[in-house]
Protein backbone atom coordinates (compact mmCIF):
# COMPACT_ATOMS: atom_id res chain seq x y z
CA UNK A 1 0.00 0.00 0.00
CA UNK A 2 1.03 3.54 -0.16
CA UNK A 3 3.45 5.03 2.48
CA UNK A 4 3.52 8.28 3.57
CA UNK A 5 7.50 8.72 3.79
CA UNK A 6 7.08 11.49 5.18
CA UNK A 7 6.22 10.70 8.62
CA UNK A 8 9.86 9.49 8.74
CA UNK A 9 10.98 12.41 9.61
CA UNK A 10 8.68 15.59 7.89
CA UNK A 11 7.00 14.52 11.39
CA UNK A 12 3.51 15.37 11.55
CA UNK A 13 1.95 14.57 8.42
CA UNK A 14 -0.45 16.51 11.02
CA UNK A 15 -3.92 16.07 9.18
CA UNK A 16 -5.39 19.80 9.69
CA UNK A 17 -9.05 19.25 8.74
CA UNK A 18 -10.00 22.65 9.43
CA UNK A 19 -13.49 22.54 8.88
CA UNK A 20 -15.09 25.96 7.10
CA UNK A 21 -17.96 27.26 9.27
CA UNK A 22 -21.41 26.85 7.70
CA UNK A 23 -23.03 30.57 7.26
CA UNK A 24 -26.03 31.13 8.73
CA UNK A 25 -27.40 27.41 8.84
CA UNK A 26 -28.70 27.79 5.41
CA UNK A 27 -28.60 24.33 4.03
CA UNK A 28 -27.42 25.34 0.73
CA UNK A 29 -24.01 25.76 2.57
CA UNK A 30 -23.66 21.54 3.38
CA UNK A 31 -21.30 21.28 1.14
CA UNK A 32 -18.30 23.47 2.52
CA UNK A 33 -20.02 24.02 5.65
CA UNK A 34 -18.69 22.76 9.28
CA UNK A 35 -18.05 19.10 9.64
CA UNK A 36 -20.26 17.67 12.38
CA UNK A 37 -18.98 16.55 15.57
CA UNK A 38 -19.15 12.94 16.72
CA UNK A 39 -17.89 11.88 19.91
CA UNK A 40 -19.22 9.76 22.75
CA UNK A 41 -22.09 11.58 23.90
CA UNK A 42 -25.74 10.89 22.65
CA UNK A 43 -24.30 6.68 21.96
CA UNK A 44 -27.34 5.22 20.05
CA UNK A 45 -28.61 2.23 22.67
CA UNK A 46 -26.52 -1.14 22.18
CA UNK A 47 -28.35 -4.05 20.03
CA UNK A 48 -28.72 -7.16 21.66
CA UNK A 49 -26.15 -9.90 20.15
CA UNK A 50 -24.55 -6.88 18.64
CA UNK A 51 -20.44 -6.75 19.13
CA UNK A 52 -18.69 -3.54 18.99
CA UNK A 53 -14.78 -3.09 18.51
CA UNK A 54 -12.89 0.49 19.39
CA UNK A 55 -9.74 1.09 16.97
CA UNK A 56 -6.91 3.14 17.41
CA UNK A 57 -3.95 3.37 15.92
CA UNK A 58 -0.45 5.78 15.63
CA UNK A 59 -0.84 6.77 19.41
CA UNK A 60 3.34 7.28 19.33
CA UNK A 61 3.31 7.51 22.94
CA UNK A 62 1.12 10.64 23.16
CA UNK A 63 -0.12 10.37 26.64
CA UNK A 64 0.00 14.18 27.33
CA UNK A 65 -2.28 15.71 25.44
CA UNK A 66 -0.87 16.42 21.62
CA UNK A 67 -0.26 20.08 20.33
CA UNK A 68 -1.20 22.67 17.80
CA UNK A 69 -2.36 20.96 14.80
CA UNK A 70 -1.64 17.80 15.91
CA UNK A 71 -4.47 17.92 18.57
CA UNK A 72 -6.68 19.03 16.13
CA UNK A 73 -9.64 17.47 14.11
CA UNK A 74 -11.09 19.88 12.17
CA UNK A 75 -11.85 22.58 14.63
CA UNK A 76 -11.95 19.93 17.37
CA UNK A 77 -9.58 20.28 19.95
CA UNK A 78 -9.05 16.03 20.52
CA UNK A 79 -6.62 13.78 22.13
CA UNK A 80 -4.71 13.21 25.40
CA UNK A 81 -4.73 9.72 26.47
CA UNK A 82 -6.78 10.47 30.09
CA UNK A 83 -8.91 12.00 27.97
CA UNK A 84 -9.53 9.18 25.60
CA UNK A 85 -9.70 6.60 27.87
CA UNK A 86 -12.51 8.46 29.20
CA UNK A 87 -14.26 8.54 25.79
CA UNK A 88 -13.50 4.20 25.71
CA UNK A 89 -15.43 4.21 29.28
CA UNK A 90 -18.06 5.57 27.81
CA UNK A 91 -18.12 3.46 24.92
CA UNK A 92 -17.67 0.72 27.14
CA UNK A 93 -20.51 1.64 29.34
CA UNK A 94 -22.84 2.03 26.27
CA UNK A 95 -21.50 -1.17 24.63
CA UNK A 96 -20.61 -4.06 27.12
CA UNK A 97 -19.95 -6.63 24.38
CA UNK A 98 -16.64 -4.61 23.27
CA UNK A 99 -12.63 -4.78 22.76
CA UNK A 100 -10.24 -1.90 22.49
CA UNK A 101 -7.92 -2.78 19.17
CA UNK A 102 -5.07 -0.81 17.49
CA UNK A 103 -3.63 -0.83 13.98
CA UNK A 104 0.28 -0.16 15.87
CA UNK A 105 2.63 2.11 16.18
CA UNK A 106 1.42 2.98 19.28
CA UNK A 107 4.81 3.74 20.40
CA UNK A 108 8.00 4.72 18.90
CA UNK A 109 8.71 8.52 17.88
CA UNK A 110 7.25 9.15 21.14
CA UNK A 111 7.21 12.13 23.22
CA UNK A 112 9.94 12.06 26.03
CA UNK A 113 7.35 11.24 28.78
CA UNK A 114 7.01 7.95 27.30
CA UNK A 115 10.65 7.72 24.84
CA UNK A 116 12.77 8.08 28.06
CA UNK A 117 11.52 5.04 29.50
CA UNK A 118 11.58 2.52 26.64
CA UNK A 119 8.18 3.68 25.91
CA UNK A 120 7.10 1.32 28.60
CA UNK A 121 4.50 4.11 30.17
CA UNK A 122 2.47 3.70 27.01
CA UNK A 123 2.08 0.55 26.89
CA UNK A 124 1.53 0.48 30.81
CA UNK A 125 -1.39 2.90 29.32
CA UNK A 126 -2.84 0.46 27.07
CA UNK A 127 -3.12 -2.00 29.27
CA UNK A 128 -5.13 0.64 31.49
CA UNK A 129 -7.61 0.61 28.88
CA UNK A 130 -7.89 -2.61 28.28
CA UNK A 131 -6.57 -2.82 24.73
CA UNK A 132 -6.77 -6.63 23.58
CA UNK A 133 -4.69 -6.68 20.31
CA UNK A 134 -2.54 -4.63 18.52
CA UNK A 135 -0.80 -4.77 15.14
CA UNK A 136 2.90 -4.20 15.06
CA UNK A 137 3.65 -1.16 13.40
CA UNK A 138 7.05 -0.22 11.78
CA UNK A 139 7.82 1.68 15.10
CA UNK A 140 7.40 -1.15 17.08
CA UNK A 141 10.25 -2.21 15.57
CA UNK A 142 12.27 0.53 15.81
CA UNK A 143 14.18 -0.78 18.18
CA UNK A 144 14.90 -4.15 16.95
CA UNK A 145 12.67 -7.71 17.41
CA UNK A 146 14.32 -8.96 20.31
CA UNK A 147 13.36 -5.24 22.42
CA UNK A 148 9.82 -5.86 20.68
CA UNK A 149 9.63 -9.28 22.73
CA UNK A 150 10.75 -8.11 25.55
CA UNK A 151 7.76 -5.11 25.59
CA UNK A 152 5.49 -8.16 25.19
CA UNK A 153 7.00 -10.28 28.04
CA UNK A 154 7.84 -7.66 30.07
CA UNK A 155 11.78 -7.28 32.21
CA UNK A 156 14.08 -4.70 32.24
CA UNK A 157 15.63 -2.74 28.94
CA UNK A 158 19.28 -3.53 28.77
CA UNK A 159 20.49 -0.20 30.07
CA UNK A 160 18.41 -0.61 33.29
CA UNK A 161 15.36 -0.74 34.40
CA UNK A 162 12.44 1.90 34.14
CA UNK A 163 11.31 4.08 37.48
CA UNK A 164 8.25 2.81 39.06
CA UNK A 165 6.10 -0.47 39.32
CA UNK A 166 8.11 -3.11 37.76
CA UNK A 167 7.68 -3.56 33.73
CA UNK A 168 5.49 -6.68 33.30
CA UNK A 169 4.68 -6.26 29.53
CA UNK A 170 1.96 -5.86 27.26
CA UNK A 171 -1.57 -7.61 28.66
CA UNK A 172 -2.18 -8.22 24.56
CA UNK A 173 -0.85 -9.97 21.48
CA UNK A 174 1.33 -8.18 19.05
CA UNK A 175 -0.02 -9.46 15.41
CA UNK A 176 2.01 -9.63 12.55
CA UNK A 177 1.03 -12.12 9.69
CA UNK A 178 3.44 -10.81 7.14
CA UNK A 179 6.65 -10.35 9.25
CA UNK A 180 9.09 -13.80 9.37
CA UNK A 181 11.92 -15.38 9.82
CA UNK A 182 12.93 -18.25 7.36
CA UNK A 183 11.06 -20.70 8.47
CA UNK A 184 7.61 -18.63 8.50
CA UNK A 185 7.93 -17.88 12.21
CA UNK A 186 7.33 -14.90 13.71
CA UNK A 187 9.76 -13.28 15.82
CA UNK A 188 8.83 -13.98 20.09
CA UNK A 189 6.16 -12.35 21.16
CA UNK A 190 4.37 -11.39 18.03
CA UNK A 191 1.80 -13.73 16.48
CA UNK A 192 0.12 -13.69 13.27
CA UNK A 193 -3.63 -13.54 14.48
CA UNK A 194 -5.87 -13.76 17.69
CA UNK A 195 -9.31 -14.92 18.69
CA UNK A 196 -11.28 -12.63 20.82
CA UNK A 197 -14.18 -14.19 21.89
CA UNK A 198 -16.97 -11.34 22.87
CA UNK A 199 -20.37 -11.49 23.83
CA UNK A 200 -20.03 -15.06 22.84
CA UNK A 201 -19.15 -14.36 19.75
CA UNK A 202 -15.47 -15.85 18.18
CA UNK A 203 -13.77 -12.64 16.38
CA UNK A 204 -10.52 -13.74 14.28
CA UNK A 205 -7.98 -10.74 14.87
CA UNK A 206 -5.32 -10.82 12.35
CA UNK A 207 -2.50 -8.15 11.76
CA UNK A 208 0.09 -7.13 9.52
CA UNK A 209 2.63 -4.28 9.17
CA UNK A 210 4.06 -2.23 6.13
CA UNK A 211 6.66 -3.95 4.30
CA UNK A 212 8.08 -0.44 3.89
CA UNK A 213 9.52 -1.03 7.54
CA UNK A 214 12.69 -2.55 6.32
CA UNK A 215 13.41 0.88 5.24
CA UNK A 216 11.98 2.43 8.46
CA UNK A 217 14.08 0.57 10.82
CA UNK A 218 17.49 -0.29 11.76
CA UNK A 219 18.17 -3.64 9.40
CA UNK A 220 20.25 -5.09 12.63
CA UNK A 221 17.01 -5.08 14.55
CA UNK A 222 15.22 -6.79 11.86
CA UNK A 223 17.65 -9.18 10.37
CA UNK A 224 16.93 -12.30 9.33
CA UNK A 225 13.25 -11.27 8.76
CA UNK A 226 10.83 -10.29 6.08
CA UNK A 227 7.90 -8.68 5.08
CA UNK A 228 5.38 -10.32 2.86
CA UNK A 229 2.31 -8.91 1.16
CA UNK A 230 -0.43 -7.70 3.20
CA UNK A 231 -3.37 -9.43 1.98
CA UNK A 232 -1.54 -12.41 1.15
CA UNK A 233 -0.76 -12.84 4.33
CA UNK A 234 -4.46 -12.06 5.48
CA UNK A 235 -5.66 -14.59 3.65
CA UNK A 236 -3.18 -17.02 4.51
CA UNK A 237 -4.32 -17.17 8.22
CA UNK A 238 -8.25 -17.06 7.16
CA UNK A 239 -8.49 -20.99 7.17
CA UNK A 240 -6.69 -21.48 10.18
CA UNK A 241 -8.80 -18.75 12.19
CA UNK A 242 -12.56 -20.37 10.99
CA UNK A 243 -11.25 -23.71 11.64
CA UNK A 244 -10.92 -22.51 15.24
CA UNK A 245 -14.69 -21.17 15.70
CA UNK A 246 -14.04 -17.43 14.11
CA UNK A 247 -17.30 -16.12 12.86
CA UNK A 248 -15.54 -13.10 10.96
CA UNK A 249 -12.04 -11.85 10.55
CA UNK A 250 -11.38 -8.04 11.82
CA UNK A 251 -8.29 -7.62 9.86
CA UNK A 252 -5.50 -4.83 11.84
CA UNK A 253 -3.10 -3.30 9.32
CA UNK A 254 -0.79 -0.80 9.76
CA UNK A 255 -0.23 0.76 6.26
CA UNK A 256 -2.95 3.03 4.67
CA UNK A 257 -3.96 6.11 2.35
CA UNK A 258 -5.75 9.14 2.29
CA UNK A 259 -8.90 10.74 1.18
CA UNK A 260 -7.99 13.01 -1.52
CA UNK A 261 -10.22 16.18 -0.86
CA UNK A 262 -8.41 19.14 0.37
CA UNK A 263 -7.46 18.81 4.23
CA UNK A 264 -9.86 21.79 4.89
CA UNK A 265 -13.01 20.17 3.57
CA UNK A 266 -12.21 16.32 4.53
CA UNK A 267 -15.19 14.72 6.76
CA UNK A 268 -13.37 12.37 9.19
CA UNK A 269 -15.95 10.04 8.11
CA UNK A 270 -15.20 10.39 4.45
CA UNK A 271 -14.07 8.40 2.01
CA UNK A 272 -13.98 10.81 -0.72
CA UNK A 273 -11.16 10.20 -3.30
CA UNK A 274 -9.65 7.87 -1.61
CA UNK A 275 -6.08 6.79 -2.38
CA UNK A 276 -6.69 3.39 -4.52
CA UNK A 277 -4.62 1.35 -2.02
CA UNK A 278 -7.63 1.27 0.18
CA UNK A 279 -10.36 0.31 -2.04
CA UNK A 280 -7.37 -2.38 -3.11
CA UNK A 281 -6.70 -4.13 -0.09
CA UNK A 282 -10.78 -4.42 0.71
CA UNK A 283 -10.70 -5.97 -3.30
CA UNK A 284 -7.64 -8.53 -2.51
CA UNK A 285 -8.76 -9.69 1.29
CA UNK A 286 -10.77 -12.70 1.89
CA UNK A 287 -14.88 -12.22 2.02
CA UNK A 288 -14.30 -13.08 5.65
CA UNK A 289 -12.57 -10.30 6.51
CA UNK A 290 -15.68 -7.76 7.35
CA UNK A 291 -13.29 -5.00 8.93
CA UNK A 292 -9.36 -3.39 7.71
CA UNK A 293 -8.53 -1.09 10.32
CA UNK A 294 -5.64 0.42 9.00
CA UNK A 295 -3.05 3.34 10.23
CA UNK A 296 0.57 4.55 9.33
CA UNK A 297 -0.37 7.51 7.35
CA UNK A 298 -2.20 9.21 10.31
CA UNK A 299 -4.90 9.98 8.48
CA UNK A 300 -9.06 9.46 9.08
CA UNK A 301 -11.51 7.79 6.87
CA UNK A 302 -14.57 5.88 6.94
CA UNK A 303 -15.00 3.65 3.65
CA UNK A 304 -16.87 0.34 2.91
CA UNK A 305 -16.44 -1.54 -0.26
CA UNK A 306 -18.92 -4.51 -1.14
CA UNK A 307 -19.61 -4.92 2.59
CA UNK A 308 -15.65 -4.40 3.94
CA UNK A 309 -15.42 -1.49 6.55
CA UNK A 310 -11.92 -0.50 5.82
CA UNK A 311 -11.12 2.80 8.46
CA UNK A 312 -8.19 4.70 9.97
CA UNK A 313 -8.57 6.65 12.72
CA UNK A 314 -6.02 9.66 12.31
CA UNK A 315 -3.60 9.18 15.04
CA UNK A 316 -2.27 10.26 18.59
CA UNK A 317 -5.07 9.38 20.15
CA UNK A 318 -7.76 11.91 18.85
CA UNK A 319 -10.25 9.40 17.47
CA UNK A 320 -11.56 6.42 18.18
CA UNK A 321 -13.28 3.86 14.98
CA UNK A 322 -16.52 2.39 16.80
CA UNK A 323 -17.13 -0.52 14.59
CA UNK A 324 -20.76 -2.48 15.09
CA UNK A 325 -20.42 -6.20 14.26
CA UNK A 326 -23.71 -7.91 13.78
CA UNK A 327 -24.11 -11.47 13.58
CA UNK A 328 -27.27 -12.79 11.56
CA UNK A 329 -27.28 -16.40 11.49
CA UNK A 330 -23.93 -16.94 9.87
CA UNK A 331 -23.88 -13.60 7.90
CA UNK A 332 -21.98 -11.07 9.41
CA UNK A 333 -22.30 -7.40 8.66
CA UNK A 334 -20.09 -4.30 9.93
CA UNK A 335 -20.43 -0.48 10.61
CA UNK A 336 -18.07 1.92 11.63
CA UNK A 337 -18.39 5.79 12.83
CA UNK A 338 -14.92 7.69 13.45
CA UNK A 339 -15.83 9.62 17.13
CA UNK A 340 -13.87 12.64 18.24
CA UNK A 341 -11.79 11.92 21.55
CA UNK A 342 -12.74 15.54 22.77
CA UNK A 343 -10.96 16.95 25.77
CA UNK A 344 -14.58 18.45 27.12
CA UNK A 345 -15.02 15.24 29.26
CA UNK A 346 -13.29 14.52 32.20
CA UNK A 347 -9.94 13.04 32.32
CA UNK A 348 -9.30 9.45 33.60
CA UNK A 349 -7.80 10.11 37.07
CA UNK A 350 -5.96 6.58 37.25
CA UNK A 351 -4.30 7.51 34.04
CA UNK A 352 -3.88 11.21 35.13
CA UNK A 353 -2.07 9.90 38.18
CA UNK A 354 0.07 7.33 36.13
CA UNK A 355 1.08 10.15 33.57
CA UNK A 356 2.20 12.75 36.38
CA UNK A 357 4.58 10.34 37.88
CA UNK A 358 6.52 9.46 34.24
CA UNK A 359 6.28 13.40 33.70
CA UNK A 360 7.65 13.66 36.95
CA UNK A 361 10.41 11.48 36.74
CA UNK A 362 11.39 12.84 33.08
CA UNK A 363 11.76 16.16 34.35
CA UNK A 364 15.51 15.88 35.69
CA UNK A 365 16.49 13.51 32.74
CA UNK A 366 15.17 16.00 29.87
CA UNK A 367 17.25 18.93 31.85
CA UNK A 368 20.57 17.17 31.51
CA UNK A 369 22.60 19.72 30.40
CA UNK A 370 24.49 17.59 26.88
CA UNK A 371 26.33 20.42 25.53
CA UNK A 372 26.84 24.23 25.17
CA UNK A 373 25.29 26.94 22.67
CA UNK A 374 28.06 29.64 22.19
CA UNK A 375 24.93 31.47 19.85
CA UNK A 376 21.17 31.05 19.04
CA UNK A 377 21.22 27.87 17.08
CA UNK A 378 18.23 28.50 14.79
CA UNK A 379 16.63 27.01 12.32
CA UNK A 380 15.74 29.94 10.08
CA UNK A 381 17.47 30.23 6.94
CA UNK A 382 20.53 32.38 6.66
CA UNK A 383 20.47 33.83 3.30
CA UNK A 384 21.65 30.44 0.95
CA UNK A 385 18.42 28.66 2.45
CA UNK A 386 20.41 26.32 5.12
CA UNK A 387 20.46 26.93 8.48
CA UNK A 388 23.17 26.60 12.02
CA UNK A 389 21.19 24.16 13.70
CA UNK A 390 20.53 21.79 10.37
CA UNK A 391 24.70 22.93 9.76
CA UNK A 392 25.16 21.63 13.01
CA UNK A 393 22.86 18.58 12.99
CA UNK A 394 24.85 17.98 9.66
CA UNK A 395 28.42 18.33 11.39
CA UNK A 396 26.83 15.93 13.95
CA UNK A 397 25.85 13.32 11.86
CA UNK A 398 29.20 13.49 9.25
CA UNK A 399 30.94 12.96 13.05
CA UNK A 400 29.50 9.75 13.44
CA UNK A 401 29.74 8.21 10.36
CA UNK A 402 33.41 9.97 9.60
CA UNK A 403 35.23 6.66 10.77
CA UNK A 404 32.36 4.17 10.77
CA UNK A 405 31.33 4.48 7.28
CA UNK A 406 34.04 6.27 5.50
CA UNK A 407 31.14 9.01 5.20
CA UNK A 408 33.65 12.85 3.70
CA UNK A 409 29.55 14.63 3.32
CA UNK A 410 26.38 15.36 5.06
CA UNK A 411 22.91 16.57 4.24
CA UNK A 412 20.54 17.51 6.55
CA UNK A 413 16.55 18.49 5.67
CA UNK A 414 14.75 21.65 6.32
CA UNK A 415 11.69 20.17 7.54
CA UNK A 416 13.07 17.21 10.22
CA UNK A 417 14.53 20.32 12.53
CA UNK A 418 11.55 21.25 14.74
CA UNK A 419 12.91 23.60 17.05
CA UNK A 420 15.66 26.31 17.78
CA UNK A 421 18.40 25.91 20.45
CA UNK A 422 18.84 29.21 22.44
CA UNK A 423 22.45 30.18 23.89
CA UNK A 424 24.03 28.55 26.81
CA UNK A 425 23.61 25.29 28.33
CA UNK A 426 21.84 22.67 25.61
CA UNK A 427 19.74 20.39 27.16
CA UNK A 428 19.09 16.53 26.59
CA UNK A 429 14.89 17.71 26.25
CA UNK A 430 16.05 20.54 23.78
CA UNK A 431 17.66 18.20 21.62
CA UNK A 432 15.19 15.91 21.63
CA UNK A 433 12.51 18.80 20.87
CA UNK A 434 14.93 19.29 17.82
CA UNK A 435 15.49 15.63 16.51
CA UNK A 436 12.10 13.89 18.38
CA UNK A 437 11.74 11.29 15.22
CA UNK A 438 14.11 8.95 16.18
CA UNK A 439 14.86 8.96 12.57
CA UNK A 440 18.70 6.20 11.84
CA UNK A 441 21.76 7.85 10.31
CA UNK A 442 22.50 6.58 6.71
CA UNK A 443 25.61 6.31 5.06
CA UNK A 444 25.36 5.65 1.03
CA UNK A 445 27.73 5.94 -1.97
CA UNK A 446 26.85 8.22 -4.76
CA UNK A 447 29.11 9.30 -7.46
CA UNK A 448 29.93 13.53 -7.90
CA UNK A 449 27.59 13.32 -11.16
CA UNK A 450 24.64 11.68 -8.63
CA UNK A 451 25.41 14.53 -5.76
CA UNK A 452 24.88 17.49 -8.63
CA UNK A 453 21.85 15.67 -9.05
CA UNK A 454 20.62 15.57 -5.78
CA UNK A 455 21.54 19.76 -5.49
CA UNK A 456 19.54 20.17 -8.56
CA UNK A 457 16.63 18.08 -7.20
CA UNK A 458 16.34 20.92 -4.22
CA UNK A 459 14.38 22.80 -6.77
CA UNK A 460 11.84 20.15 -7.71
CA UNK A 461 9.52 21.45 -5.43
CA UNK A 462 8.42 24.34 -7.28
CA UNK A 463 6.99 26.18 -4.67
CA UNK A 464 9.66 26.65 -2.50
CA UNK A 465 13.38 25.27 -3.12
CA UNK A 466 14.48 22.86 0.11
CA UNK A 467 17.77 24.07 0.50
CA UNK A 468 19.76 20.90 2.33
CA UNK A 469 21.66 22.01 5.07
CA UNK A 470 25.41 20.33 4.58
CA UNK A 471 28.40 19.06 6.08
CA UNK A 472 31.89 18.39 4.10
CA UNK A 473 30.33 19.85 0.70
CA UNK A 474 30.47 23.45 -0.26
CA UNK A 475 28.79 25.46 -3.31
CA UNK A 476 27.46 28.29 -4.68
CA UNK A 477 23.87 28.49 -6.69
CA UNK A 478 22.01 30.79 -9.05
CA UNK A 479 17.80 30.79 -8.12
CA UNK A 480 17.15 32.56 -10.95
CA UNK A 481 19.10 30.46 -13.50
CA UNK A 482 17.19 27.47 -15.66
CA UNK A 483 16.12 24.53 -13.96
CA UNK A 484 18.67 21.75 -13.76
CA UNK A 485 21.66 24.46 -13.83
CA UNK A 486 21.10 26.45 -10.51
CA UNK A 487 24.10 25.36 -9.00
CA UNK A 488 27.31 26.42 -10.10
CA UNK A 489 28.92 23.41 -10.97
CA UNK A 490 32.59 24.52 -10.30
CA UNK A 491 31.85 26.09 -7.16
CA UNK A 492 31.03 22.56 -5.80
CA UNK A 493 33.68 21.36 -3.00
CA UNK A 494 34.13 18.11 -0.95
CA UNK A 495 36.22 18.24 1.58
CA UNK A 496 38.65 20.86 0.22
CA UNK A 497 38.13 19.39 -3.55
CA UNK A 498 36.56 20.16 -6.37
CA UNK A 499 33.65 17.52 -6.86
CA UNK A 500 34.59 15.07 -9.51
CA UNK A 501 31.78 13.32 -11.23
CA UNK A 502 33.26 10.36 -11.93
CA UNK A 503 34.64 9.99 -8.44
CA UNK A 504 32.20 8.21 -5.67
CA UNK A 505 31.63 9.76 -2.33
CA UNK A 506 30.34 8.04 0.86
CA UNK A 507 27.50 10.05 1.85
CA UNK A 508 25.27 10.48 5.38
CA UNK A 509 22.07 11.36 5.65
CA UNK A 510 18.95 10.49 7.65
CA UNK A 511 16.88 7.42 6.86
CA UNK A 512 13.88 10.06 5.86
CA UNK A 513 15.69 11.36 3.15
CA UNK A 514 17.87 8.40 2.27
CA UNK A 515 14.38 6.74 1.75
CA UNK A 516 13.66 9.74 -0.79
CA UNK A 517 11.73 11.66 1.29
CA UNK A 518 11.09 15.27 0.25
CA UNK A 519 11.36 13.97 -3.25
CA UNK A 520 15.48 13.58 -3.20
CA UNK A 521 15.36 10.64 -5.65
CA UNK A 522 18.67 10.59 -5.87
CA UNK A 523 19.55 8.70 -2.30
CA UNK A 524 17.99 5.92 -3.36
CA UNK A 525 20.28 5.14 -5.60
CA UNK A 526 23.28 4.93 -3.31
CA UNK A 527 24.83 1.97 -2.66
CA UNK A 528 26.76 0.02 -0.03
CA UNK A 529 23.98 1.08 2.58
CA UNK A 530 25.15 1.70 6.29
CA UNK A 531 22.92 2.44 9.16
CA UNK A 532 23.80 4.33 12.04
CA UNK A 533 22.39 5.25 15.11
CA UNK A 534 20.46 7.67 15.74
CA UNK A 535 19.85 11.35 14.56
CA UNK A 536 19.55 12.27 18.57
CA UNK A 537 22.16 10.21 19.55
CA UNK A 538 24.97 12.03 17.22
CA UNK A 539 23.58 14.95 18.12
CA UNK A 540 23.96 14.49 21.46
CA UNK A 541 27.57 12.66 21.03
CA UNK A 542 28.87 15.39 19.27
CA UNK A 543 27.58 18.28 20.93
CA UNK A 544 28.86 17.02 23.83
CA UNK A 545 32.66 16.01 22.15
CA UNK A 546 32.50 19.34 21.13
CA UNK A 547 31.67 20.89 24.60
CA UNK A 548 30.97 24.56 23.07
CA UNK A 549 29.31 24.75 19.22
CA UNK A 550 28.23 27.95 17.76
CA UNK A 551 26.69 28.58 14.57
CA UNK A 552 28.69 26.81 11.76
CA UNK A 553 30.26 29.01 8.67
CA UNK A 554 27.81 29.31 5.93
CA UNK A 555 28.58 26.26 3.18
CA UNK A 556 25.67 27.29 0.74
CA UNK A 557 25.89 30.48 -1.11
CA UNK A 558 23.24 32.35 -3.21
CA UNK A 559 24.67 34.01 -5.86
ZN1 LIG B 1 3.75 3.60 10.88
Amino acid sequence: MGVLRRMAAGGAVAMSLVALSGCGGSSETTHRGAIPLVSTSDLPAAQPGDVHLFGINDLHGNLEPPEASNGQVGEYTAGGAAYLATHLQRLRAAYPDSAVVSAGDNIGASPLVSSLFHDEPTIGYLNQIGVAASAVGNHELDHGVVELGRLRAGGCALDGCSPGEPFTGTHFDFLAANLTDSRGEPPAGVRPWTMLTIGGHKIGVVGVVTPDTVNLVFPEGIRGYTFGEEAEAINKYVPAMKQAGAETVVALVHDGGAQGTPAKTTDYNGCADISPDVPALAAHTDPAVRVLLTGHSHQAYNCEFDGKVVTQASSYGRLITDVTLRFDHGKVSAHAVNRVATRDVAPDPAVDKSIAFFSGQAAPRAQRVVGTATAPLTRSDRGGGESPLGAVIADAMLDVTHDSAQAVAAFMNPGGVRADIGPGPITYGSIYETQPFGNQVVTVTLTGRQILDLLEQQWDNKSKPAVLSVAGISYSYDDKAAPGHKVIADSVRIGDRPVNPVATYRVTTNNFLASGGDGFAVFTRGTDTAVGPTDLDALETYLRDRGAVGPPEERVQRR
